[in-house]
């Protein structure tokens, strides 16, 4: 029986093979020359790695498309806030025309699924997520997209803001948000109170975002860490930045992880520059959940970001000193299995898997996350979706 579709002559990380696709998943890994399929594209031994995974990303907040917008300086958190509040008001484009745009510019370089954060607060209400949630409908077969309803302007300091979120649950978004329980809120028990009971109440996911640093960031790690366990939300929540890790002592940092680990609470980086690099390779020593996100992609927060995961991978590996080909590969690993698994997804070149597929021209993963050679083609739900860069 001929495959809906088949890749010959291709590599899997070094070895030659034939992946046939039906129905949307790969159904049969073969020797080359073994399979036959309805259409059969000829790979010329380029190498097929999972579809891309960005574990963290900001769909509403992007300018991609819009004239050049100088990034104004502020370095606090709150300064930030304030900055990209005044800047919203000058831009007249529709949010939900950048966030696609921004969708099948990362589609185009081989995400295959993501998880954004939307804005939620008493200025935006729920426009944000109800223009994403019409998104996610609209890309359903480019892109799978997860939700998270983003505090951005606090919690128990922002009145009307624990009502809001919990709305946006019911509305449709998959995870809470939260941040800086310390930073931002002064009420670290007060903010992780309301949203553990939001996501408790909905049977939601929490993925927070933590800037706190040192050891107050530590703590606020520990806290969330026991809250999980207390709340048997073991799995299902994440830390994005969490820059404390990077930043604390050997045997805080030890007991930290182990807490972490013990939670099965996942952190998130994308290696920013300004900040201390997560120790990422000790941290999956210690059975760390770490995966990876580009968080802002040429917005209020940063002009940098270009949505490309392979070249986040590489820029963490590069930060993170993933050096042999083993710690390579758990660099490709950081852009593909572990944020599918914390967003609660397949992610393998396995018979059975979904076929979201990126075809790349290298020798074997070690060399694709080193050099992030361009995408040849991206293969959604077993459909090309994109060929050297560009939507089909
Ligand atoms: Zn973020």
């Amino acid at each position: 029986m001929p495959h809906d579709l088949v890749l010959a002559d291709i590599r899997l990380d070094g070895e030659a093979a034939d992946l046939g696709i039906e129905g949307g998943r790969i159904a049969r890994i073969g020797p080359p020359g073994t399979l036959e399929g309805a259409e059969a594209l000829r790979l010329g031994g380029a190498l097929v790695i999972p579809g891309l995974v960005d574990g963290h990303i900001h769909l509403d907040k992007t300018y991609l498309g819009l004239p050049w917008r100088p990034h104004r300086p502020d370095g606090s958190v709150a300064g930030r806030i304030a900055a990209e509040k005044a800047e919203r008001q000058a831009i007249a484009e529709p949010m939900a025309l950048r966030a696609r745009r921004l969708v099948d510019h990362v589609v185009a370089r081989g995400t295959t699924a993501l998880r954004t954060h939307v804005d939620v607060d008493t200025e935006v209400g729920l426009a944000g997520l109800d223009a994403l949630l019409a998104l996610r409908q609209e890309v359903a077969g480019l892109c799978d997209i997860q939700i998270v309803a983003f505090p951005q302007s606090g919690v128990t300091s922002h009145p009307g803001c624990a009502s809001l979120l919990e709305e946006a649950i019911r509305a449709g978004a998959d995870l809470v948000g939260g941040l800086d329980p310390a930073g931002i809120d002064e009420d670290i028990e007060g903010q992780l109170g309301i949203v553990f009971g939001i996501a408790e109440r909905q049977g939601a996911g929490l993925d927070i975002h933590l800037h706190d640093p040192g050891e107050l960031g530590a703590y606020e790690l520990r806290r969330i860490a026991a809250r999980t366990r207390a709340a048997g939300m073991q799995g299902r929540v994440a830390v994005s930045h969490a820059y404390a890790l990077g930043m604390i002592e050997d045997a805080t940092l030890g007991r930290t992880a182990a807490a972490l680990a013990e939670a099965g609470v996942a952190i998130m980086t994308n290696g920013p520059g300004p900040e201390a690099i997560l120790p990422v390779k000790r941290l999956v020593g210690e059975g760390v959940a770490v995966f990876v996100g580009s968080d802002n992609i040429r917005d209020a927060w940063s002009p940098y970001g270009n949505g490309d995961m392979l070249e986040r991978a590489r820029l963490v590996g590069y930060r993170a000193a993933l050096l042999t080909d083993e710690e390579l590969r758990l660099g490709l690993d950081l852009v593909t299995k572990a944020p599918a698994t914390v967003m609660g997804r397949e992610c393998a070149i396995a018979e059975g898997a979904p076929a979201d597929l990126v075809v790349v021209r290298a020798a074997h993963v070690p060399e694709a996350v080193a050099s992030a050679p361009a995408r040849e083609l991206v293969i959604k739900a077993g459909k090309v979706v994109a060929r050297d860069g560009r939507l089909v």
